[in-house]
């Protein structure tokens, strides 16, 4: 604990939100962040907590809290505010294969279980403190790729190369297993491309991470559904283990007199082709499900 008394003499900031009038005007990310000096303080509200609740992970009355990756949390935040930043890095990277996607996406059970926060009503920016640390990590080059020193010679595939795909593909390949990820979409990283729009992750931070992946041997290959255009049974025979990790894409229909009315789309289609036609022709090809002068209804109030 770098500071004792850190949380009675700093104020819990964040990231600068642009305003509204500028946001409309692309589907960027609209958090600016912290400057160094100001994340480093934000780090000294850490209270280093005999039990951090932060880091349990425990299910409790069915509900999870604190972060399920178990991240190191209260070490790394001393590592912030004492700017040891690569010794932060590492304690970071020891827990968590993507602390690119989760700084930006999760929805931080952390923060929610922080003491800090229950102490002085604002908990520490566990999350914010952690994209520092990542981003750090590229900049400094102290996140790069390292492939593993010898291969066993298995062969596994993966079928999906969203998160849990990628995951899985990252840790066998790391114990020198030679990983290919089948993906039926043209982009990998599953809802994470196609999902959650670009204003909350934009895509050039899946890209850095699928060439990293690349680098260390993961082979991909793109617009092959297994089941389809792939058989199940050709990856059987092809190779020593095969990983299911194809997501939950169906959605939720409801039956309601005119659901069959046209200009009804389900969320993810509706996000997916936003995202799509983004990266592909910033919308020249004209494929993206507009709503532009429409009135809209949205049914469902989840992400
Ligand atoms: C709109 C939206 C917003 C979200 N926002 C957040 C958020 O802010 N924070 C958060 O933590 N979570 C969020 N989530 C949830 C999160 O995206 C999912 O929990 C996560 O992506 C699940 O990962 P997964 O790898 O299991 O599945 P997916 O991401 O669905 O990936 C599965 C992959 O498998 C592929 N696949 C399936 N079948 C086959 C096949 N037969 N052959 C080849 N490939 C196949 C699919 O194309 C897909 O790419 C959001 C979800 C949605 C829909
Ligand atoms: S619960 Fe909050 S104050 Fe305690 S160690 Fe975790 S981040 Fe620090």
């Amino acid at each position: 604990m770098g500071k004792p008394t850190g949380f009675m003499e700093i104020k819990r900031q964040t990231s600068m939100e642009l305003p509204p009038e500028e946001r409309i005007q692309n589907f960027n990310e609209f958090h600016v962040p912290l400057h160094t000096d100001e994340q480093q303080a934000q780090g000294a509200r850490c209270m280093d907590c005999g039990v951090p609740f932060c880091q349990s992970g425990m299910l409790l009355g069915g509900m999870f809290s604190g972060c399920p990756l178990n991240n190191l949390i209260p070490e790394w935040n001393d590592l912030v505010y004492q700017g040891k930043w690569d010794l932060a890095v590492h304690r970071l990277i020891a827990t968590n294969r993507y602390p690119e996607f989760t700084s930006r996406v999760c929805p931080a059970l952390c923060e929610a279980a922080c003491t800090c926060g229950m102490a002085t009503g604002d908990p520490v920016t566990v999350k914010e403190n952690e994209r520092a640390i990542v981003e750090y990590g590229y900049e400094s080059g102290a996140i790069h790729a390292v492939p593993p020193p010898a291969r066993t010679g298995k062969t596994v595939a993966v079928i999906g190369a969203g998160p849990a795909g990628l995951s899985v593909a990252d840790l066998l390949n790391k114990r020198g297993h030679k990983v290919t990820i089948y993906e039926r979409e043209d982009r990998p990283g599953g809802l994470l491309m196609y999902g959650i729009p670009n204003m909350k992750l934009e895509k050039w931070v899946i890209d850095r991470r699928m060439k990293i992946l690349q680098d260390e041997g993961i082979e991909f290959v793109m617009n092959a559904d297994v089941g389809g255009n792939v058989s199940a049974e050709e990856l059987q025979a092809k190779y020593d283990a095969v990983v299911l990790c194809c997501g939950a894409k169906q959605a939720r229909d409801i039956t309601a007199p005119g659901r069959d009315a046209q200009g009804i789309y389900f969320a993810v289609d509706y996000l997916t082709s936003v995202t799509r036609s983004l990266l592909d022709s910033d919308f020249a090809d004209g494929k993206a499900v507009s709503a532009a002068g429409k009135k809209v209804l949205v049914i469902g109030g989840g992400d």
